[in-house]
Parts: structure tokens; sequence; C-alpha cells
């Protein structure tokens, strides 16, 4: 069904020589795939431009081996060796009628060229990021022509690889054009240094360079960030960056905008909402003819409708919400709004790349698996049987396995204790700014209260005596996890001398209710979002809090969502008395004594209760209870008929809520497959 309301967002557009089918453009991203895995790559493009994307990017792709970002795993374009890769993802690309773009960048003193050992390159001299022991040189006159010639062969290869649209990168404070543009950066004295004019210079040639080199076919975007978001020396929208694009307006065929550092420009929902981006790129529009792309992670399509007929952006520019939904565009269009699986901005994606391991989504457990695993995210094999199944537990593992069990077309019974479904992520999404967690619950919640051959079954605390009397054939126990509460921690082997004294509080307190008084001291061993966000909601209720971690940094973990900075300074700003690099020593009821990690030096910390966010251990009770009838071949396991017998997400381990979706997705898809016979899954 067309849903005329939203044609606007399916006219197609000119961008310079080429034209894009739609207004839908993902933007580039990382993946941890790069140049190591170009098929992955190629295979993740194309589902997008299969769901309806009509520009498809690369991830920023390194355009000379001075531009050398390992660790991280980009796109490489050194020289012609790499054109085929690249051209596996345009093929793809092409097949779906979509438009592909390359993110042509050089990293300047972002990098240190830790693989290629080149000289690292600056417009003045300068410490490398991340703390590298080394610099970057000033580059000089011969510097900067080698630097324009290495940008041109690069666009050429991009052409020659059979891109459309090409880019010259500025952003995210990763690129050495950004540096040449910025007064925090550039201390040139020459004509490439001092004024905007001539710090803008560099720039502008480059744009031209590549409209020269390529523009007879390919169009030339410029990706530009218009807000640095820094207090001093920063770039703002409202001053030298508007200049920018007024001095630039119509040389570029279309302007890409957003924020830098990345960090920024890719904010959780914990911190930011659906076009966040809005009040500092909305002024790029009144400078320019061109077509202007923004991101916002974008998931509702009457915002993404109005964003184009008011004129605001030409096209709905998306990282995120393309890799959780990479079929967004065609929901869309087809009026199939309760299918989309809507971004929950939780960063996961993201912390692939810090990680140099390939892209994974909390809400699309496919993705990164197209190829190696042959997964689709909208197509999943019919059922192989006509066996039932009963899934028990309706968390995100067990709600994601009964849906894909569904969508392969099985009988399923999905069986909940609660009177809802969504287990951990209605306990989470009701913490402070996890709110749009919610999502994936809502998601699979519509499909299964649709689906005519899923029962679901509330209220149902199963037993091991009732899922034998049932004689189904394949049974998942989703059953969860528990925070522990014994005082055993990766920092803590041993637990806490005094535990059982203290006034013991954990997080599943929380969630029942239950919340301590006065004075909290919150030992955080978790690492991630929890400790922090306990924190915030303890402080939320009136408690004062000592965090304490054995950790440099408040949930050092979220360095790789790109959020730590924030919980930080939340925690400050709340008035957390944080105690890092300290371990639990020992506890009585009402005080807890920390030690320094370095030095054993103590501190007696005053406290009404102890908050412990250790670790989890599974709720694994019921499946040990089956797995022991099965092992003793007990004649009620006989007569069950139960040929299946497996546990997953956090009732196998626990982990991250993406885990427990795969774990799940996994699961239905191994259902009445042989086991494999090597690995699951393709290498490259
Ligand atoms: P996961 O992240 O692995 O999906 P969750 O903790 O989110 O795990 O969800 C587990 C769900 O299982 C919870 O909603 C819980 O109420 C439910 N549950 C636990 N034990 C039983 C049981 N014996 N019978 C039915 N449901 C159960
Ligand atoms: Fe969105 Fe999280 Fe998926 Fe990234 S991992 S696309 S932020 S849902």
């Amino acid at each position: 069904m067309n849903n005329n309301r939203y044609d606007p967002l399916f006219s197609p557009i000119q961008i310079g020589p080429v034209t894009a089918p739609n207004r839908f453009y993902q933007v580039p991203h990382c993946n941890g795939m790069g140049h190591l895995r170009p098929q992955s790559l190629a295979a993740m493009r194309a589902v997008k431009a299969e769901g309806g994307w009509g520009v498809v990017c690369t991830e920023m792709m390194e355009i000379h081996p001075t531009s050398d970002v390992t660790p991280y795993i980009e796109g490489r374009l050194w020289d012609d060796s790499d054109i085929a890769k690249l051209q596996l993802m345009t093929d793809a690309v092409h097949g779906f009628g979509s438009l592909a773009g390359i993110e042509l960048a050089h990293s300047g003193s972002s990098t240190g060229n830790l693989y290629s050992r080149e000289t690292p390159l600056a417009p003045s001299h300068t410490a490398c990021y991340d703390n590298l022991p080394f610099s970057a040189r000033a580059m000089d006159k011969k510097d900067i022509a080698q630097f324009r010639d290495w940008h041109r062969q690069a666009a050429l290869r991009s052409k020659q690889a059979g891109f459309d649209i090409v880019y010259v990168y500025l952003g995210h404070d990763l690129t050495l054009l950004q540096h040449f543009l910025s007064p925090r950066h550039n201390r040139r004295t020459d004509n490439y240094g001092g004024s905007l004019k001539n710090r803008v210079r560099l720039l502008q040639e480059v744009l031209q360079d590549t409209k020269e080199a390529v523009g007879d076919r390919c169009a030339v975007a410029c990706r530009f960030a218009v807000d640095e978001l820094l207090a001093n020396g920063g770039l703002r929208c409202n001053d030298e960056a508007k200049e920018v694009v007024q001095m630039l307006a119509e040389i570029p065929d279309l302007w890409d905008v957003n924020l830098s550092d990345w960090s920024n420009d890719s904010q959780t929902s914990r911190f930011s909402e659906e076009g966040y981006q809005e009040p500092f790129t909305q002024f790029v529009k009144q400078q320019t003819g061109k077509p202007v792309v923004g991101v916002g992670r974008y998931t509702s399509p009457d915002r993404m409708l109005s964003l184009v007929k008011t004129g605001m952006l030409d096209m709905i520019g998306a990282a995120r919400p393309s890799i959780a939904d990479p079929f967004l565009p065609n929901k869309i269009r087809e009026g199939r709004f309760d299918d989309i699986r809507e971004c929950i901005g939780c960063n996961i994606c993201v912390s692939g790349d810090q990680n140099s391991s390939p892209i994974r989504c909390t809400q699309n457990p496919t993705m990164g698996e197209e190829w190696r695993s042959g997964w689709h995210p909208e197509k999943i094999p019919t059922r192989q049987s006509n066996d039932n199944i009963l899934v028990v537990g309706a968390g995100p593992a067990g709600m994601e396995l009964a849906m894909s069990l569904g969508k392969r077309g099985y009988q399923v019974s999905l069986a909940e204790a609660s009177n809802c479904l969504g287990g951990r992520i209605n306990q989470e999404s009701a913490l402070p700014g996890l709110s749009a967690w919610k999502r994936v619950a809502d998601y699979r919640e519509q499909w299964l209260r649709r689906a005519p051959n899923v029962a679901l079954y509330f209220d149902s605390h199963l037993t091991a005596q009732d899922i034998l009397s049932f004689a189904i054939p394949h049974v998942y126990l989703a059953t969860g996890a528990s925070w522990r509460r014994d005082g055993i921690s990766r920092a803590t082997p041993f637990s806490v001398p005094g535990i059982d004294c203290a006034n013991l509080f954990t997080p599943d307190d929380i969630f029942a209710g239950n919340m301590p008084r006065g004075r909290v001291t919150l030992f955080d061993e978790d690492n991630f979002y929890m400790g922090g966000v306990i924190a915030e909601k303890l402080i939320e209720a009136g408690c004062e809090v000592n965090f304490v971690t054995n950790n440099a940094l408040v949930s050092p973990w979220t360095v790789y969502t790109m959020e730590q900075h924030r919980i930080q300074a939340r925690l400050i700003e709340l008035g957390v008395a944080i105690y890092t690099q300290n371990n639990l020593a020992s506890v009585t009821a009402d005080q807890s004594v920390i030690s320094c990690i370095y030095t054993g030096k103590t501190t007696a910390l005053a406290n009404n209760a102890l908050m412990l966010v250790t670790e989890k251990l599974p709720n694994e009770a019921l499946y040990l209870t089956l797995e022991a009838e099965r092992l003793k071949g007990s004649e009620q396991w006989l007569e069950s008929g139960i040929r299946t017998l497996e546990n997953v997400g956090d009732c196998k381990a626990p982990g991250t809520i993406a885990n427990a979706v795969y774990s799940g997705h996994l699961q239905a898809r191994l259902q009445d497959q042989k086991p494999a016979k090597g690995l699951r899954f393709k290498r490259e």
C-alpha cells in the first residue's frame, strides 16, 4: 500500500550529476568491518539499499598511509589494490537502485599511523590524540600539495570503484581539513592560517580539486560539523561555521551537516532527544541552494516528513536508525509503521567500532551477520517441522526468540511469570534517562500480540513439573538473571568481610520498589551504565550517594558508547561523592571501608545502606532441575517427550540487552537445524 502522505519523502532529488531515488540517506558510519572484512561490509550496505535507503555511504575512508587509523578498522583506499574490495559494495548498492557514497578522510593528528609508521601530519606541530607519545608534524607547502594530490587520487579511485557521491570530510574533530579550519589546531602564520579566509583555503582547494577530478560523473559532498559544542575555541554554528557555509555555499553538490566531536554527534538517548542537532544545523539550508542532509536519530516518520516539507532538510540522514532498521524507508512507504524497529540510542553499535570488532545492534540482531551468517533483517527461513515450542520468560531474549520462531511459522507458547512482556526492559527503561529502551519490548510486543501462531500466557510462573506435564517437545528457558548479593565481583573475588551485617541492596531491590534511605555507598563493579544510573535514581529519591569504583573512571565501559564523560559530569553535578581506584575492603551495618587499589590506604565511609552493582547470576534453577531429570532419564522426562532443552539470554550467561536479543534470535534460527559441521559462520 502506498501512503501518499509520505510521498515527499519518496521523491527523487538531484545531487550534482546524480539523482537519488528518495530522501533517505544513510550517512557514513563506522562498523568495525572496514578494509578487513569487505564482504561483510558489502552485504551489510546492500541490505540498507534493499530496505530503501536512497543513498548508502561507506564509513570514513583512509586516503593514504599518513592517515592510518589503526587499531580502528575503517575503510582504506591507499592505492589501486583497494578498489576491487570497494566495488563489492558499490555493485551491491547499485543492485537495489541506490546511490553509493564514499567518505574520503585524512585523519591528521588524530591518529598515530601505528601500522604504516608514517609521520602524522597537522596544520601546526602538535601532539597526536589518544595520549600517543609522539607528535604530528606541521605541514609545509610541499606537504599540502601532496595531501591535495592524495585526495585527488583517492577521488579518482572512488570513481573507478563506482561511487556516485565522493565526500570531502571535515568533521568529528578527526580530520586534517577540520584541523586546518580550527584555530585550536591551526596556529600557522602563512596563507593557510590566521584569518578564516586563510583557514578555509585548503578546504576550498580540496573541494575544487575533487570536483575537477570526478565532478563530471560523481557528486561532491561536503560533510561539515557546524558546531563543536565547546565553550572556548570551538567552531560555533552562529559564528565562523556559518561564515564557512556562506563562503563555500554553492561549491559542493551536497552539504551533510552535523556536530563535532563524534560523541556530540552520536549522543545516546540518555542524554539527548530525537532531532537534538536541529538548533545547530537549521541555518545551513538558508545559506545554500544545494541539497542539505542532516542527522538526528530520526525514527519518527512524521518528524522526517515535516523536516522535508518545511525545507529544513532535503534528505533525512541516518546512521543509527538505519542500523536498527535497514528497512525503515520501505516500511514508511508501505505504511507498515508498527513494524519499524526504532533505534533506542544505546550506542552498542558504536562500541563495536571502538573495540575494533564488527558492528552489533541491540534492536537488530542481524546487523553484522548479513554475510557471515547469511541473516537478513526481514526474512527468516520457514519452519522445518510442525512441532510446538515453549518459551519461558518474556524478557528481550524470550521475546526475540518467540517472535522469530513465530515468524518462521512455528506454534509458540510464551509463558511469563509477571503480568507484562519485557522482563529487564521494563525495569531498566524506568530508570533515569533510559525510557527509549522500552522500544526493545514495544517492537516485539506489537508483533507477538498480532501473531495468530503465538500464544501469550501471563502470570504464569512455570515450575519444572508444569513444563514436564505440558509435553511440548522444544523448551527454551529465558528466565533472566539476578544481581549478586554476596559481595563477589571481579575486584572482590572472595567477597567482602562483614557483608552479612550490611543493610544490603542491589538493583533488583530498586526494580521491586524497595529503596534505601539516607546515605548509600554504591559499589560498582559492573562498570557499564547500571552503577551510574542507579546513583542518579538514588539521588532522585533523596539519598546521598558515595560512589565507589575500582576503576579510574565512573562507568568505564561507557567510554565505548561515548557517554562516559557525560555520566561522570552528571554524577558530579548531582553531588555524588566519587571514590575512584578504591576497592570495597569491609563493611558493617553503618559504614563501608574502602581501600586504595595502589597503596591499600583505607577510608571509612559512614552510610545507612550498601548498594552492590557487581555481577549478575543466571536464574537457572528451572533449567538445572529439568536438566537433572534429563540426565536421570526419569519416567516423567521420558513421558514429556522433550527433545530440546536450552537456556537463552541472561539465563545462559548474563550480559547486555544486545546479547540477550542476539541469543534469542540465534536460537530461533537454529531450531530444527542440523548442528553445523564446522564453524557456524563464514570468515573472510
Ligand atoms: P533476558 O534478558 O535473558 O531476556 P530478563 O531478565 O529480561 O532476561 O527476562 C526474564 C523474564 O523471565 C522475566 O520477565 C521473568 O519474569 C520471567 N521468568 C523468570 N522465571 C520464570 C518462570 N519460571 N516462568 C515464567 N517466566 C519466568
Ligand atoms: Fe540504535 Fe542501539 Fe542499535 Fe545503535 S545499537 S543502532 S544506538 S539500537
